[in-house]
């Protein structure tokens, strides 16, 4: 089953909308690859589950997806070369997960440090099998469309690992079903506006994609900068100074950001001018999306149909790879006849 194509798979829990970290650390290459690439975003709804399956949680999952997928399409993705697709309506991905999980060991996923990070993060004081299993269902998900190329953050890496580990272990023990996928390690991260390491947010320091001019300029000239420049004639340091990281980030007009930046070393600009010039050149950048946002929302129900279509789209090939994974290890048997009771039956619960 080689891919004709190179494919990606990346994507996003839906736990909330994005903001100018998510562009940093991910938005900014899908943009950048979507051209390049066959690309499927998952919307990893059964990863919330891990660490926050409470209904009240799971009840905010479908506005957090329609966030999600408008603030890619604000953004710029293109709806023509992005399937958005919904995991946990893909129930292939369940089966798969559990055909997969022979070929890991309990110790191998005990040893990786982000399902304790994630344990930690969610002050849960025991490992849930699910969390646990975690890398497992990220493996389904990503040798599900037969992924050839996941960027993925550096802390993420680790998950790839274990992806090829079993599709190598899979095409081995009964063929070769599985492209191996290569980690594309995507990243940076943007400090906070309360210069946090991370902006986050749960920490109530992040600047959203969707905020409107009036919201970001507030947000800006709330920012934490230099804490011992107490007035403009104190010379303050610019490195690792958040209004100085979002201005090399989002600034365009790099005269002016070295411009304050020798002003602001020697004590000759105040914080405020930074600030204004910082707001602008964020509304500057974000502006042109506020226009396609506004397009996008004007087609009612356009979201949901590109939810709907693209996860019909990623069932035919969960479909496919189940079929192929399923055969490559003899389970098919009588399986297609059962499959098609199966479905009628399924019908009727639905309807
Ligand atoms: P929460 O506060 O609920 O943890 P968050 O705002 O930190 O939410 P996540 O859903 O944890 O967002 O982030 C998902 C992914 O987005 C991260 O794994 C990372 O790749 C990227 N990301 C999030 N925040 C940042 C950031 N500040 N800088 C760079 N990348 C980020
Ligand atoms: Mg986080």
């Amino acid at each position: 089953m080689a891919n004709q194509y190179k494919r990606i798979l990346t994507g996003d829990r839906p736990t909330g909308k994005l903001h100018l970290g998510h562009y940093v650390g991910s938005l900014q290459h899908r943009l950048a690859l979507q051209d390049e690439y066959e690309c499927f975003f998952i919307i990893a709804d059964l990863h919330t589950l891990t660490t926050k399956p409470d209904k009240a949680s799971i009840l905010t999952i479908a506005d957090n997806a329609r966030a999600i997928i408008m603030d890619h399409l604000a953004m710029g993705i293109d709806p023509e070369k992005v399937t958005f697709y919904l995991q946990s309506a893909v129930h292939e991905v369940y089966e798969l997960q559990l055909l997969l999980s022979s070929l890991v060991t309990v110790e191998r996923l005990q040893q990786l440090p982000t399902i304790k990070e994630m344990a930690g993060a969610a002050h849960l004081e025991q490992i849930p099998y699910n969390l646990l299993g975690y890398p497992v269902l990220q493996a389904a998900d990503i040798l599900m469309p037969r992924g050839n190329l996941v960027p993925v953050g550096k802390d993420n890496e680790s998950h790839v690992e274990i992806t090829r580990q079993i599709a190598r272990r899979f095409n081995n023990a009964y063929d070769e079903v599985f492209p191996l996928p290569e980690p594309l390690v995507v990243g940076g991260t943007l400090v906070g506006t309360d210069g946090q390491a991370k902006m986050s947010k749960s920490l109530d320091n992040a600047i959203f994609l969707s905020d409107d001019a009036k919201t970001v300029e507030k947000r800006v000239m709330s920012m934490y900068t230099d804490p011992n420049r107490i007035s403009a004639d104190i010379p303050g340091t610019v490195e690792g100074n958040p209004v100085f990281v979002y201005h090399d980030a989002f600034n365009p007009d790099k005269e002016e950001v070295a411009d304050l930046k020798t002003r602001y070393r020697a004590g000759a600009v105040g914080d405020v001018e930074v600030k204004q010039k910082l707001a602008k050149a964020l509304n500057d950048f974000l502006e042109p999306t506020r226009e396609r946002r506004a397009a996008y929302e004007a087609d009612r129900g356009y979201v949901d149909h590109l939810l709907v279509t693209g996860t019909e789209r990623a069932r035919q090939e969960a479909q496919e790879t189940l079929y192929a994974v399923k055969k490559a290890m003899g389970l098919t048997g009588v399986w297609n006849k059962i499959r098609r009771s199966d479905e009628k039956r399924e019908k009727r619960l639905r309807d």
